[in-house]
């Protein structure tokens, strides 16, 4: 068997087209969604994502705000920016570009984020929100791994799914998205004994890990959809995923490419919540 091949970037394109008429409609309705990224530092490749999230604003006609502040910013003129913004009624989304450098909480700074505008979804109360199954921000990585798997055609539902990792921005919310949607759902972390073990009863197979290429063939279930979250260089600095791609494939029925798999959702998904923050909040 070859594996069906998800291709995130161009769901991630027709996402983003959708988006533009329900960016309209909230204009026509007197509020154009707006979003504010904030970058602290040189850091080469936290730029290109920014750039990449201001072009997906302007693709899709939210109105994107870029603040750059220096390396050696303080805490305090940080958070004195995060309160300008959560006053800002131009501002719908606040993305603070991880990671902060070194001398900055990142744990402090999203918390002084208000959570109505909280659309990465790493805020506590995002989080208690997923846990709990109210509306909230989910995080984007996590919910871009939902949308492929319905353009897959897979419904979690009574399916054995596991994710490898359990980080706050992946794993963990991963999991709990996937119990969301009626998965039975196994975490399994660099602390687990025989991870193959759990991995060949995935029906579902999420690889959020960061280490090249460790998901081989003999660890997924022929017939399983696999979705590689991994963003990795291999012994060629090549970009790779998490799961060894190439010999993978004949056994799944369906596995996400990287790069053009889980990437591109992410940037979709943060347009999304964006927008989905101004229609909550205009009734639409
Ligand atoms: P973290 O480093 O925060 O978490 C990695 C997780 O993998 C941890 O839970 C860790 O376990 C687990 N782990 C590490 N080694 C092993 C192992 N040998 N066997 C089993 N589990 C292991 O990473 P993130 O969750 O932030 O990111 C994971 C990957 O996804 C990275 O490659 C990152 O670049 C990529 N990523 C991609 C995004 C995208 O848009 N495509 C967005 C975000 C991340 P433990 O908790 O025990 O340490």
């Amino acid at each position: 068997m070859t594996a069906k091949i998800i291709d995130g970037k161009a769901l991630a394109a027709r996402i983003q087209d959708e988006l533009k008429t329900r960016v309209e409609a909230c204009t026509e309705h007197g509020h154009r969604p707006g979003l504010a990224v904030v970058l602290v530092g040189e850091d080469p490749a936290s730029q290109v994502y920014v750039r990449n999230k201001v072009r997906a604003c302007e693709r899709t006609g939210i109105r994107s705000d870029e603040i750059r502040m220096p390396a050696e910013t303080t805490e305090a003129e940080l958070l004195a920016v995060i309160d300008r913004l959560n006053h800002d009624d131009a501002v719908d989304g606040i993305l603070v570009q991880l990671p902060l450098p070194k001398h900055l909480s990142s744990e402090l700074v999203i918390a002084a984020i208000s959570p109505e505008k909280d659309v990465d979804g790493f805020h506590v109360v995002s989080a208690g929100s997923l846990l709990t199954g109210r509306t909230g921000f989910r995080p984007c990585t996590p919910y871009g791994v939902m949308k492929l798997l319905e353009e897959a055609g897979c419904d979690p539902a009574g399916k054995h799914a596991v994710v490898i990792g359990r980080s706050n921005i992946v794993g963990k919310p991963q999991a709990l998205m996937l119990l969301e949607k009626n998965a039975s759902v196994t975490i399994v972390h660099s602390r687990t004994t025989d991870l193959a073990e759990h991995t060949r009863r995935a029906d579902i197979l999420v690889a959020a890990v960061g280490r090249a290429k460790m998901v081989k063939a003999d660890m997924v279930k022929p017939g399983a959809v696999v979705i590689d979250v991994g963003m990795n260089r291999d012994e060629n600095g090549k970009l790779c995923g998490d799961v060894d791609y190439e010999n993978v494939r004949e056994v799944a029925s369906a596995i996400t490419p990287v790069p053009g798999g889980v990437g591109p959702m992410t940037i979709a998904m943060l347009m999304t919540n964006t927008v989905e923050a101004v229609e909550r909040r205009l009734g639409l």
